[in-house]
């Protein structure tokens, strides 16, 4: 579950129902939460913190340190406030948002590390990271590997293919999509035959089709119940393959 732009303001009927969303995704085994300490100025990790409060075991939370804190105490700082606005004493994901060329990645690293090492992160992962990026930061840790990469990823944006996720299946790393729907640019073409014989929506069919690749997962945002239903439903069956190409070229 993706969370950019939410986080409303603290006790309002907006907040409320991004928190029933977020918890009626948990329910239904979405368990991947992902934000990041520049959404909505911090907000959208306190709603995760209140979404997640009594069910924190159940859930891998995915958060983002900033480009401009990439220096070794900057990441150590930004980590620490995350956790306190998430609620929790670890984050299972901590992924550097951007790549910053004014900051060596092997300082960053080495703060990864050390997190790690202090039970405050589980994992570490980079996003927007072409595959050298991604190669130097794997090449800067010595005890850790680079687990994911979070990029965009859509029908509509397949800039990944022909580099990003080829090196994501061979070395195993998680490719991340986002915004898996276009931000809500829902695909009005799709072939009939397919959303007939699968009874699924457009935004079905493009999650489908996003994570037909076994190292794919998709974080789509849906900020209410309706949404979070539709989109949980749309992963429990498999496409022909030539139907996936089908869904590509429509
Ligand atoms: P997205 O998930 O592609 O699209 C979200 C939009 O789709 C929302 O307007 C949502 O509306 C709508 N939607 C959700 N389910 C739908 C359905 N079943 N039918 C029709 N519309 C539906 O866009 P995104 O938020 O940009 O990307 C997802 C997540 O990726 C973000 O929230 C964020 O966590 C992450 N992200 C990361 C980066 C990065 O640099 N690493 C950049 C962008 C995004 P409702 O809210 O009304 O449900």
């Amino acid at each position: 579950m993706g969370t950019w732009k939410m986080g409303a303001a603290s006790g309002s009927e907006e907040r409320a129902k991004e928190v029933r969303a977020l918890r009626r995704g948990v329910e239904l085994g979405i368990t991947l939460i992902d934000t990041a300490e520049v959404y909505t100025a911090g907000r959208s990790e306190e709603m995760v913190g209140e979404a997640i409060r009594e069910i924190r075991k159940d859930v891998f939370i995915a958060t983002k340190v900033s480009p401009g804190h990439l220096h070794y105490d900057d990441v150590i700082k930004s980590c620490r406030a995350s956790l306190k606005r998430l609620g929790t004493s670890y984050v299972d994901l901590y992924q550097v948002h951007w790549p910053n060329p004014r900051i060596p990645i092997k300082e960053t690293m080495t703060a990864m590390e050390k997190l790690v090492d202090e039970g405050a992160i589980r994992f570490v992962g980079v996003s927007n990271f072409s595959v050298s990026e991604t190669e130097e930061a794997m090449n800067s840790m010595s005890r850790n590997e680079v687990v994911s990469n979070q990029v965009e990823y859509s029908l509509t944006n397949r800039y990944v293919e022909p580099e990003i996720l080829p090196y994501c299946a061979k070395e195993k790393v998680t490719l991340v999509a986002y915004s898996p729907l276009a931000e809500g640019k829902i695909a009005e073409s799709l072939p009939s035959a397919v959303l007939r014989k699968y009874h699924m929506t457009p935004a079905q069919v493009m999650l489908n089709w996003v994570t037909r690749h076994e190292q794919v997962v998709a974080i789509p945002k849906a900020t209410g119940v309706a949404h979070m239903e539709e989109n949980a439903s749309s992963v429990s069956v498999r496409f022909d393959p030539a139907e996936y190409d089908q869904v590509a070229s429509a």
